[in-house]
């Protein structure tokens, strides 16, 4: 049997990242951002203040040329932390001029950028593709009605699909992000999410459980306990079967979970955040994917790719007890270098 993403990095990175190409941030925290909408908290996603445009492109310059210099590959740039199409005309000229430039020259191999899916017109993914890129990412959050409604989205699900059209009628990779666990997202409404994003046509996903984050009007509905964020295991399981659902179509989850950034550990005052969210979900769904392919009866053992082992029982040995009773155990689980599984039935 082959599962290709078991494979994969734990982390989750980006397509590029699977390809070993180093990915650049440039985080742009707010730029373009009509409002703030009431999960987010840019400055402790990004660990990134208030700084303008100019000296956050003259250090990806810097960054850039140091890896030049040190003989690296050219890495891909990455638009993040704002609404990018939705930036005044002069920021968003100076950084596609940036990135533009950066590929003619060879100091990056491709860029993208991220945005809503209600700031994505025409003109938009005109001036993107003009100037080279190669990806966007939409932040969609949720294909679901209720869930943009009852999080203060400000579009609807037609909007994001849509949008999510459009992206790849240009001629982009589609990234779409989702917000597990956001306000009218439960873990039914989350799969169906994922199932919604795969229709759409996504190249890679990114699932960033939601958090409750100092300083955003989901705290304030935190603190009155009328929102409660999904506690760390019911989380996994879900993101698990998001990740297999994924998987299962050829898609890659880029990112499960927000970088730890060291602002965002203080403001994070409720929710599924876990250093190692990443290799949490992928030991869980390769668990999940295992059982079911053995419908739940134990098993001789396993044969696993090697790239499995860091993650394989659990985050401190945490699913050792469940593979046990799949008749799995350090005895009978063997780490290969091929990229497939196999099942040893009794
Ligand atoms: S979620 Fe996106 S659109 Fe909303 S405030 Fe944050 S960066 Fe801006």
């Amino acid at each position: 049997m082959s599962f290709p993403f078991f494979a994969g990095r734990a982390s989750g990175r980006t397509a590029s990242a699977r390809r070993n190409t180093a990915v650049i941030p440039v985080f742009l925290p707010f730029f373009g951002c009509k409002h703030r909408c009431i999960f987010c908290a840019q400055h402790a996603q990004t660990g990134q203040g208030d700084v303008p445009l100019t000296d956050i492109l003259d250090a990806a310059d810097r960054r850039l040329a140091h890896r030049a210099e040190a003989g690296l590959p050219p890495p891909e740039l990455a638009f993040y932390g704002g609404t990018f199409t939705a930036m005044p005309l002069r920021e968003q000229t100076a950084c596609l001029e940036f990135a533009a430039r950066a590929l003619g020259q060879k100091r990056i191999r491709a860029f993208r950028c991220s945005t809503r899916p209600d700031a994505v017109d025409a003109a938009a993914l005109s001036r993107l593709r003009d100037a080279g890129c190669a990806t966007v990412e939409l932040g969609v959050q949720s294909f679901s009605d209720f869930a943009l409604g009852a999080s203060e989205r400000g579009y609807d699900s037609d909007v994001a699909a849509a949008a999510c059209a459009r992206v790849i009628a240009a001629g982009f990779a589609l990234g779409v992000q989702l917000l597990p666990g956001m306000p009218g997202v439960s873990t039914t409404v989350f799969l169906e999410d994922v199932r919604s994003a795969l229709r759409a046509g996504a190249d890679m996903l990114r699932f960033y459980p939601c958090l409750v984050l100092s300083g955003t009007k989901l705290a304030g509905l935190w603190r009155a306990k009328t929102f409660q964020p999904w506690d760390i295991d019911a989380c996994i399981v879900a993101l698990a079967e998001g990740w297999l659902l994924a998987g299962e179509a050829g898609v890659p989850v880029i990112r499960m979970g927000l970088a730890q950034e060291p602002a965002l550990a203080g403001a994070v005052l409720a929710g599924p955040a876990h250093p190692a969210l990443g290799a949490r979900v992928m030991g869980r769904a390769l668990l999940l994917h295992v059982a079911c392919c053995a419908k739940n009866q134990p098993l001789a053992g396993v044969d696993l790719p090697r790239a499995c082992q860091g993650y394989f029982w659990g985050h401190k040995g945490e699913l050792r007890r469940e593979w046990a009773a799949l008749g799995v155990t350090p005895e009978t689980v063997y780490f290969t270098n091929e990229d497939v599984f196999r099942l040893h039935s009794r």
